[in-house]
C-alpha cells in the first residue's frame, strides 16, 4: 500500500476528553473516529487491526471445535421476556421499537438467541456437546461511556455458547474455552491474568475474567502475595476475623453529639474502629422499578461494604438498589441518619456481614439523634435476616486460600467466561433427549471476548512517548518502507523493489512515498507503530538501507536484500504471536 494513496489523518494533539494514553493514540494515529458518545467508527489502519484480533479469536475458537455463525443485532423483545432479562438487564439494554410499536432490543449479549437456536434445532444427546459462536457488534447503553473503546456503547464482542449434557461436560467445555482464551490473548501480545469473577447479570455459578494488567484498568483485582489466588474485588471472598471473646456487657445508650462517622464516634468514645458497627441504608425496587423494601446493611466499622455481594445476597440485579433517603426511610424503619444501628430497627431487611456473628460489646448507632449504643452483642441484641459475607477483601487482609497478605492491582477486563448451568435452559425450557428418550435440560456456558477493548488494551500496554508499538500479530501493516525523497528515482526504484520482494513473501507493506519532510514520515511511522521500518535514503545508490525495529532504538545500515530477509524472518517468527 502506498501511503500517498492511503487515507491517513494523524494528529499532533489528542482530543481533550481522552484521558488514557491508549485513547489518545487511537485518535492521534487515526485508528478510530468518534460519531457520538461511546460510538466509534474504525478507519483503515484501525479496522485492519480489529480484523486481525477477530481472526486470532476465530482461529482459537475453531481450534477447540467452536462453530461460527452470525446472528442478527436486533432481537425481538419476546425472547428477552421469556428469560426475564427484559426486566432484569436494566437501563443498559438498548430498547427500540419498529413502526408498529413492537419492542426489540439491540443485542448486549446473546444467551437467549443461542438457547433458542439449540432448543429448536437440536434434539438428541448425539449432537452434544456443541459450541456456537459469533463475532459481531454489541450494544450497551452504558451510563458512562468513556476511555474510547474501553467502555463504548457499540463494540465488537465474540460470544460463544456451549451446550452440554451434564456438569462434567460443562467443566470440559469451560476448560477448553479457558485454554483458547489464554492462547488468544497471548497471541495478541497482552500481559494478562486470569482471576475469579462475579457472574453479574449474566448469571450462573462460576466465572473467570481475563484481565490485561494495567494501572488504568477499570477492574480492581485482589491477589495473594504468596499463592496463586486472584479475584476481582467484587468477587474476592473474605476470611472473617474470629470474634474477641469477652464477658457480655450491658446494652447502654451514650450521648455522642455530632459524631456522624465511624471515626468520629470511635475517637469520641476512645474505641478501636473494629469495635464499631457501620450501617448503610438502601431502598430496593421491583421489576417495574417501584420501591420494594428498605434494606439496612451492617459491617464492622473498619470494613467496606461490597455492593455486588450485597445485591447477590438479596438476589436482585445491581440497578434495583440505591442508597435510601434516610429521612424517608427513618419514618418507616426508625433509623436516624448518621446514628443508625441494628438494635430496634423495624420494617426493613437487615443484612449482617458474617464477621459480626458472635461479636460482643460493639458500638453502634442508637437510632436516636446524637446517640450511640455500647455493649451491642450479636444474637442477644439483634440478628440478621440475611447473614453472609458482604465486605470487600482489602489490601493487607488475609488470603482466603493461604492466609498470606492480599494486594490490590488493576486490570482491563478483555474477556470473561461463565458457567451458566441450567439458568437459561430452565427459563427457556431448552431440552434434548437422552439415550432413554428422557427430556433433559442443557448445561450451558457462555464466553465473551471484547475485541475492540482488546485492541485498546494492546495499545495501552505497548506504547512509548512517540506512539504505538504494535506486536506483529495485530499490527495493521508489518513493515513500513520510508522513502526519504520519493522524487528521487533511485530511492523510489529501490523502495518499489523492496515492496515487491516483501509482498512476494506475503508480508504486509506500507510504502511512505508521500511528498512530506522525512521528519514527518518518521514521526508518523512511530505514531502508527509499524513493527519494522526500512528507510530508503541517500544510500539507495549503493543498494543500502536503514533497518529499524519500532520497539528498539538501534538502527542498522545494511544491504537491501539483508533488510528484506531480516524483516521476513522477524515477521514470520512473530506473526502467529506465540
Ligand atoms: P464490564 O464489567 O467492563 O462492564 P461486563 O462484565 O459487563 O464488562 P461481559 O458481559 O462479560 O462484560 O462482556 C464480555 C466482554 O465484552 C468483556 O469482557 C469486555 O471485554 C467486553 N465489553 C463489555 N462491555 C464493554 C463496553 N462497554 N465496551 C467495550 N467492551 C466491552
Ligand atoms: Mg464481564
Amino acid at each position: 500500500m502506498r501511503m500517498s494513496k492511503m487515507h491517513l489523518k494523524t494528529l499532533r494533539e489528542a482530543p481533550k476528553e481522552a484521558d488514557l494514553v491508549s485513547h489518545k493514540l487511537l485518535v492521534r494515529a487515526n485508528l478510530i473516529r468518534k460519531l457520538a458518545a461511546g460510538i466509534y467508527g474504525f478507519m483503515p489502519l484501525g479496522w485492519r487491526s480489529v480484523r486481525k484480533i477477530e481472526q486470532i479469536v476465530r482461529e482459537e475458537m475453531d481450534r477447540i471445535g467452536g462453530q461460527e455463525i452470525h446472528m442478527p443485532h436486533v432481537n425481538p423483545a419476546e425472547l428477552w421476556k421469556e428469560s426475564g432479562r427484559w426486566y432484569a438487564y436494566g437501563p443498559e439494554l438498548w430498547r427500540i421499537q419498529d413502526r408498529g410499536g413492537r419492542d426489540f432490543i439491540l443485542n448486549p449479549t446473546c444467551e437467549e438467541v443461542f438457547t433458542d437456536i439449540v432448543r429448536s434445532e437440536v434434539s438428541s444427546y448425539r449432537e452434544l456437546p456443541m459450541t456456537l459462536y459469533h463475532i459481531q457488534f454489541k450494544y450497551r447503553d452504558e451510563a458512562r461511556p468513556r476511555y474510547g473503546l474501553m467502555r463504548s456503547r457499540e463494540f465488537i464482542m465474540k460470544d460463544a455458547y456451549s451446550f452440554d449434557r451434564d456438569p462434567e461436560g460443562l467443566d470440559e467445555s469451560y476448560m477448553a474455552e479457558w485454554g483458547a482464551y489464554e492462547r488468544m490473548f497471548t497471541r495478541c501480545g497482552l500481559n494478562f491474568r486470569v482471576v475469579e469473577a462475579d457472574n453479574g447479570p449474566i448469571g450462573g455459578s462460576r466465572s473467570h475474567e481475563f484481565s490485561a494488567l494495567s494501572d488504568v484498568g477499570e477492574s480492581e483485582l485482589a491477589f495473594c502475595t504468596e499463592c496463586d489466588y486472584a479475584a476481582t474485588i467484587e468477587r474476592a471472598e473474605c476470611t472473617d476475623d474470629a470474634p474477641v471473646v469477652e464477658e457480655m456487657e450491658e446494652l447502654k445508650e451514650v450521648f455522642t453529639p455530632g459524631t456522624k462517622t465511624i471515626e468520629d464516634v470511635c475517637n469520641y468514645l476512645e474505641l478501636p474502629v473494629e469495635k464499631s458497627i457501620k450501617a448503610l441504608m438502601f431502598v430496593t425496587y421491583d421489576d417495574d422499578l417501584n420501591p420494594a423494601e428498605y434494606v439496612a446493611a451492617f459491617v464492622r466499622g473498619d470494613r467496606q461494604l461490597n455492593m455486588i455481594k450485597l445485591v447477590n445476597a438479596l438476589g436482585i440485579p445491581e440497578h434495583y438498589i440505591e442508597f435510601a433517603d434516610e429521612d424517608a426511610m427513618g419514618a418507616v424503619t426508625g433509623c436516624v441518619g448518621g446514628f443508625t444501628g441494628p438494635v430496634g430497627l423495624k420494617n426493613c431487611r437487615i443484612v449482617v456481614d458474617s464477621e459480626l456473628v458472635g461479636t460482643v460489646n460493639m458500638c453502634a448507632g442508637a437510632n436516636k439523634e446524637d446517640h450511640h449504643q455500647t455493649g451491642v452483642c450479636y444474637g442477644r441484641d439483634y440478628v440478621g435476616d440475611i447473614v453472609t459475607d458482604i465486605k470487600v477483601l482489602a489490601e493487607g487482609d488475609r488470603c482466603p486460600r493461604c492466609g498470606k497478605p492480599i494486594k490490590h492491582s488493576r486490570g482491563i477486563e478483555v474477556g470473561q467466561i461463565f458457567k451458566l448451568g441450567t439458568k437459561y435452559s430452565d427459563s427457556m425450557n431448552a431440552m434434548y433427549k437422552d439415550e432413554q428418550g428422557n427430556d433433559c435440560v442443557y448445561h450451558m456456558g457462555c464466553y465473551g471476548v471484547g475485541v475492540t477493548r482488546t485492541l485498546q488494551a494492546v495499545i495501552e500496554q505497548n506504547n512509548d512517548e512517540h506512539g504505538i508499538i504494535w506486536p506483529v500479530s495485530v499490527a495493521p501493516y508489518e513493515v513500513i518502507v520510508t522513502v526519504v525523497n520519493p522524487a528521487d528515482e533511485t530511492q523510489m526504484g529501490l523502495a518499489a523493489s523492496i515492496e515487491e520482494e516483501l509482498e512476494k513473501k506475503g508480508i504486509e507493506v506500507l510504502v511512505d512515498d508521500r511528498d512530506e519532510r522525512p521528519g514527518v514520515k518518521f514521526k508518523d511511522a512511530d505514531l502508527i507503530g509499524i513493527p519494522v521500518r526500512i528507510t530508503v535514503g541517500k544510500l539507495a545508490g549503493e543498494d543500502k538501507v536503514e533497518y529499524k525495529l519500532r520497539r528498539e532504538s538501534d538502527m542498522n545500515v545494511m544491504a537491501s536484500a539483508d533488510a528484506v530477509q531480516a524483516a521476513v524472518d522477524l515477521v514470520l517468527a512473530e506473526r502467529f504471536g506465540m
